[in-house]
């Protein structure tokens, strides 16, 4: 199992990252794929990689809910950095307009500007979309040249989004801790999506599935969404880890 999704080089782990990777590997999951969030977390995902650089693969990108006025320098440096060839991924990026609307307009300028990079670098996404698929859906619109490819992570759309996205490409959805809550509507569309665009996660340390809900998330608790899955979709855990690894393995290039 590979958790596509995990922020565990961030200040919530500080005081037992080590132990956290240890149990994950003893969960059985194989690998993790750290999105990044703003320019000033970048050196911690370098550090944790460079103390798991077999475990571990890092994405680069200006997360949609900190793009700010000064974006433009934060996006110059990380695309500088980006010719070091040492990122899998551009990401995390996208749209959140669920707290703030404020920066509409420059979150569509840096995602548009974020995809370029997937298009001329050959990288996937690593998309954050939350209140903000028509936004989203406009700036993929507007790209000139091959569609990237990519994860929808969290996948919080309906139906139609997902009809949407298919007529502009073929996308992954990252599926984590809410398709396990009682009241999500995600269980439903997993047999829309198919086990062949799904990709486990988790986005530690948020959104932990049940019967871990309200804790810290941590990448060991990658087999409950696994097998949770397993179980909306009526076929074994094993299914799903092996062909999800594949989806992982596939997009990500591991
Ligand atoms: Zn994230």
């Amino acid at each position: 199992m590979i958790d596509t999704h995990s922020h565990i080089y961030c200040d919530a782990f500080d005081d037992d990252r080590a132990l956290v990777v240890e149990r994950s590997q003893q969960a059985g999951v194989s690998h993790l794929i750290l999105p990044n969030e703003n320019l000033a977390s970048v050196p911690l995902l370098k550090d944790l990689h460079a103390l798991y650089p077999a475990y571990t693969s890092m994405a680069i990108g200006l997360h949609p809910e900190e793009v700010k006025p000064n974006y433009r320098e934060e996006l110059d440096a990380m695309r500088a950095m980006l010719d070091s060839g040492e990122f899998i991924a551009v990401g995390e990026i996208g749209m959140d307009l669920y707290w703030d609307k404020t920066y509409r307009a420059e979150q569509m300028e840096a995602l548009k500007i974020q995809l370029e990079w997937c298009q001329e670098k050959g990288l996937p996404f690593i998309m954050h979309c939350r209140d903000g698929m028509d936004e989203v859906l406009e700036v993929l619109d507007s790209l000139k040249g091959d569609m990237p490819r990519g994860v929808f992570h969290c996948f919080g759309g309906d139906e139609h989004d997902i009809e949407r996205l298919r007529e502009r490409g073929d996308f992954y959805y990252g599926i984590g801790g809410v398709v396990t809550f009682k009241k999500s509507k995600l269980p439903q569309l997993l047999p829309i999506i198919g086990l062949d665009r799904i990709l486990l996660e988790t986005d530690a340390p948020y959104m932990a599935p049940v019967p871990m809900r309200g804790k810290r998330n941590e990448s060991s608790y990658i087999p409950y969404i696994n097998n949770h899955i397993a179980q909306v979709l009526g076929t074994t855990p094993e299914e799903v880890s092996r062909v999800t690894d594949v989806n992982a393995k596939t997009l990500f290039n591991l």
